[in-house]
């Protein structure tokens, strides 16, 4: 006997499986009577009893439905501050244990959920960022802009021409559905700074109206055109108004390589980079910069994602980027 246990200590594989098996047949001896005792206090209250089992009956683990919210239950308790994946879909219950819809910042992450939970989207906030914007359109040629940015996780923002939204109606569902914002370029490109405040805000709205019918959302922000704004514009534009850091110049060249060479010459964390999506060349340029940018480390993000990451944006004060 004393030479076995000196065995065992000495980590002898047999006499290690030996003193596993007393252990489990120990066990087996102790836990039937604990669950005895167990069952004996709680017999002291019948009624006490049933609830219990009804509880365990009640929530199994998945999802549940509350007045609340929705809770999602695992081993008899909502998990809370926790991710949960589902059929590859991440899901996140808050603090309280209830399912997180809408934005949330969860530790470093900018997150976006769907209505039903899902998670659509995180943003490094401490990460490095750029807002690619496209202006005049939509065109025909906005979708080869959308099906580079959907290869490579990236969204931008499109300032589009009100008298333009029902031609590419298509286009521009498009670009919204797969999260992409659409800003304010007035309704047909006028220079904001010559109106009166009355035009002005009717060319304002009959835009935002325009866009609304189609997307369901009303621009948030306004590009004036030409860049130019005044004091009239500043206050009755009620949009932050977005002008940009980098100039392509993509107008100007009709030049894919230009467009592609400026930025990746320029580009700095937390710029808002101007082309117009009305022009093939520069269409054909997102084949290239969107995933050169990706591989650089930047995220392509919305205006409004940016300012979300960053600190908000004031109505009627320009912003030639968002810096951290
Ligand atoms: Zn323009």
């Amino acid at each position: 006997m004393q030479k076995s246990y000196r065995n065992i200590l000495s980590g002898s594989t047999f006499s290690g499986i030996l003193l596993s098996v007393l252990l489990s047949v120990l066990l087996l001896m102790v836990l039937p009577s604990a669950a005895l005792a167990a069952e004996s206090s709680s017999s002291e209250s019948a009624a006490g009893a049933v609830e219990t089992k009804a509880a365990a009956v009640t929530h199994p683990d998945g999802f549940v439905k509350t007045a609340k919210g929705k809770q999602y239950y695992k081993n008899g308790v909502p998990v809370k501050k926790k991710w949960i994946t589902v059929k590859k879909k991440k899901y996140y219950f808050d603090k309280k244990g209830y399912m997180v819809t809408g934005k949330k910042t969860i530790g470093k992450k900018l997150c976006y959920f769907s209505k039903k939970g899902v998670l659509t989207r995180s943003i490094n906030k401490k990460g490095k960022m750029v807002a690619l914007t496209y202006d005049d359109g939509p065109s025909v040629y906005t979708p080869i802009i959308l099906s580079a940015l959907k290869k490579n996780d990236g969204l931008a923002t499109f300032f589009v021409v009100g008298n333009r939204v029902n031609q590419y109606k298509k286009q521009l569902k498009q670009a919204y559905k797969m999260g992409c914002e659409i800003g304010n370029h007035s309704w047909d490109h006028s220079n904001l700074s010559k109106l009166s405040a009355s035009s002005l805000r009717s060319q304002l709205n009959r835009t935002n109206k325009a866009v609304k019918k189609i997307t369901g959302k009303k621009p948030v922000l306004l590009r004036p055109p030409y860049g130019s704004s005044n004091s009239t514009v500043a206050s009755n534009a009620k949009m932050p108004l977005i002008l940009w850091s980098i100039d392509t110049l993509d107008w100007k060249t009709r030049s894919t390589s230009a467009t592609i060479s400026c930025i990746k010459r320029e580009v700095r964390d937390g710029d808002i980079i101007l082309m117009h999506d009305i022009h093939k060349p520069t269409a054909e340029a997102a084949k290239t910069i969107v995933p050169w940018l990706v591989d650089q480390g930047y995220q392509l993000v919305t205006v409004s994602e940016m300012a979300e990451c960053r600190g908000k944006l004031k109505k009627g004060t320009k912003y030639y980027s968002i810096r951290k």
